[in-house]
């Protein structure tokens, strides 16, 4: 199938109500519908041209518990090896979650920098859960469970908030809310720790 210009959907930012209002969920009888399926692929084109490597329904006005997950080699490739491991950080391949449920495991905080593409050129050291459970449907009313931990646990946290019209706003660590460009500048080379240490974040 080709992908079509207007393939590509205008991504809400914070302050539109969609993204702080809980979404539905998608009814299976629905699911094989044109519209849903054709929304999935909109959704995937969006987040690949962002790109991203997530992105929940909401974040295009639709309130539907829908999110598509890719992180792409490609994305992590500036990255230094450290860096990666450090993250727990490994490609993903592109999937589908439909109403998802998720389940820590393991409640041990991670202190990373993140993003969200709705609140676009700020980052800020959000703590997450270290492993996670998730139960969805794929795009084709499969059932599927992921147990995970890492960076992947991490997108699915932060995914699976915006369908409760949550953003990693939320728990952040204020202090260390920073535009992209002086995370860049000042701190990309820096360990989290210790940019929470100088910048005064308080731990939680
Ligand atoms: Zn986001």
């Amino acid at each position: 199938m080709s992908v079509l210009p207007d393939s590509i959907l205008k991504i809400r930012q914070v302050g539109e109500r969609c993204l702080r209002s809980p979404a539905r969920p998608v009814a299976p009888k629905d699911l094989s519908s044109a519209e849903i399926q054709a929304l999935i692929e909109m959704m995937r084109e969006t987040m690949r041209d962002a790109p991203g490597v997530g992105l929940a329904a909401p974040q295009v006005g639709v309130d539907l518990r829908i999110a598509v997950i890719e992180d792409r080699a490609e994305y992590q490739r500036d990255l230094t090896p450290d860096r990666l491991a450090d993250r727990g950080r490994e490609p993903v391949p592109f999937h589908v979650l439909i109403n998802p449920t998720l389940t820590v495991t393991d409640p041990t905080p991670q202190r990373h920098f993140e993003g969200c593409l709705s609140v676009a050129g700020y980052t800020a050291v959000t703590p997450r859960a270290a492993a996670v459970q998730v139960n969805a449907l794929n795009e084709k009313g499969e059932s599927l469970e992921i147990r995970t931990g890492g960076w992947y646990a991490r997108i699915l946290q932060h995914e699976i908030d915006h369908l409760s019209g949550r953003l990693y706003l939320d728990t952040m660590l204020p202090s260390t809310f920073m535009t992209s460009a002086n995370f860049q500048r000042y701190w990309a080379a820096c360990p989290t720790e210790e940019v929470c240490r100088v910048l005064g974040a308080v731990p939680h």
